[in-house]
């Protein structure tokens, strides 16, 4: 079988022949392999091609892939059932870990997308607060909500404008959109609009327009401010929740969010996702309040399994150090094949996440990240792939690590890597 071949019929059954739309390869050009399957650090096309790989499923898998423990407790619970639709002992059981690792997260409420838990957690902080605006910041990505797919208006401080068709101005109107690491630009929202500012919702650290650090007094003066006005702070820890430390960003700064959404490595590969915070907050939620939100297929018991198996192996192995080295290894081993051909660059990386920029600028927010030459970005994934090194194809993403990445993997990453880069 071909990829081409599969390729073509898959376009012509779905939208550009994907379930998302950065698979089809359109800001790097080139035709988009079809997987057969994958296994630790490795993945296989369907024509027999091995890849080393760096887009890990977009973040979940920390473990790598098809980790047997998490393998096993699914095979284990398909034969017991897919889904109840009635509570069973396992959503206790992940909600009791989640909770201990992250103090601020009371009570916890499963969902089954990093979107879902985004969107819910919005709603629950216009319900509590009875207000109307949120707060987010250009270049942070939450999921496709409506009231999230909402690009900055012109100047600084301005009510947003739709980022898709299909969003009304009039939602897209509620969303005020300030630049990221901008404090002045949240002073100013919040003198503006601050009395009818439901929430400021941010990345901890922004994943979605490649990985971009906060600088060192942001995410404080967001809990500074959000609390001086009465709004909610919602911290989206959907890429950051498990891949940072234990307690995800939150822990690493030292920060207490009223609402934190879940995601990704929550469900080791599996579709999960969770929104929680403080009893009080948590406590307006349906049934118990009277905040809507419900699920058909919510902490159904497949997907529980596989959070907590991929939590209690995680939090057993505590690979975070170790991760860390891994990937400042690969990371200075890139620079230095870059720095050998002179070729301008930036990596913004924490812990086993990472982001390569071609410019010579700082990176810290979206303006700052489209300076990256994003057509070098493009021959330089296709030059990547063609070695077989699987990276994210678009330069706005991150590349992840995992358990299942050994020293061997990057070493011969890292020659396959300069192999692309010497032909560029
Ligand atoms: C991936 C992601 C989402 C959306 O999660 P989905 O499961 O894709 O709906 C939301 N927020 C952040 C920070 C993410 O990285």
């Amino acid at each position: 079988m071909k990829n081409s071949e599969l390729f073509q019929r898959a376009k012509s059954l779905m939208p550009g022949g994907v379930s998302s739309p950065v698979r089809a390869f359109m800001a790097v050009g080139g035709e988009p392999i079809v997987v057969a399957n994958a296994r630790g650090s490795k993945l296989w096309d369907v024509e027999g091609k091995e890849y080393i790989d760096f887009l890990m499923s977009w973040g979940p898998l920390i473990l790598g892939h098809a980790n047997p423990k998490v393998v096993r407790a699914i095979q284990r619970q398909a034969e017991m059932g897919l889904s109840y639709g009635l509570t069973n002992e396992h959503e206790i059981t992940l909600a009791e870990l989640v909770t201990s690792a992250m103090p601020s997260v009371e009570m916890v409420r499963f969902v089954s997308s990093g979107t879902e838990a985004t969107m819910s957690a919005l709603r629950l902080a216009r319900g509590y607060t009875g207000r109307k605006y949120i707060v987010k910041f250009d270049g942070c990505y939450h999921g496709h909500g409506d009231s999230l797919l909402v690009n900055a208006g012109s100047g600084v401080a301005t009510l947003g404008i739709p980022g898709t068709p299909g969003v009304p101005e009039d939602i897209a109107r509620l969303t005020l959109v300030i630049p990221y690491n901008d404090l002045d630009a949240l002073r100013e929202v919040f003198e503006r609009y601050g009395e009818e500012i439901a929430c400021v919702i941010v990345e901890p650290v922004a994943g979605n327009m490649g990985v971009v650090l906060p600088k060192s007094d942001f995410l404080k003066a967001i809990r500074a401010i959000t609390k001086d006005f009465g709004a909610l702070f919602i911290c989206d820890e959907v890429i950051t929740n498990f891949r940072l430390s234990k307690g995800g960003a939150q822990e690493v700064f030292q920060i207490e969010p009223d609402i934190t959404c879940m995601g990704k490595i929550l469900g080791g590969g599996m579709p999960l996702g969770a929104y929680g915070g403080s009893r009080e907050i948590m406590e307006k939620v349906a049934p118990e309040g009277p905040v809507y939100q419900a699920g058909t297929l919510s902490g159904n018991p497949l997907s529980m399994v596989a959070g907590i198996a991929t939590l209690t192996e995680l939090f057993r192995l505590n690979p975070y150090k170790e991760l860390e080295r891994l990937t400042k290894k690969l990371t200075s081993g890139i620079s230095e094949i870059l720095n050998k051909k002179g070729i301008a660059h930036r990596i913004n990386q924490i812990a086993s996440m990472f982001t390569l920029f071609f410019t010579d600028r700082e990176v810290y927010d979206y303006e700052t990240a489209k300076m990256s030459d994003r057509e070098l970005f493009g021959r330089f994934f296709r030059g990547l792939l063609k070695e077989g090194v699987l990276i994210p194809p678009a330069q706005f993403e991150a590349w992840f690590l995992s358990t299942a990445h050994t020293e061997e993997d990057i070493d011969l990453a890292l020659e396959k890597i300069e192999r692309a880069v010497s032909s560029l």
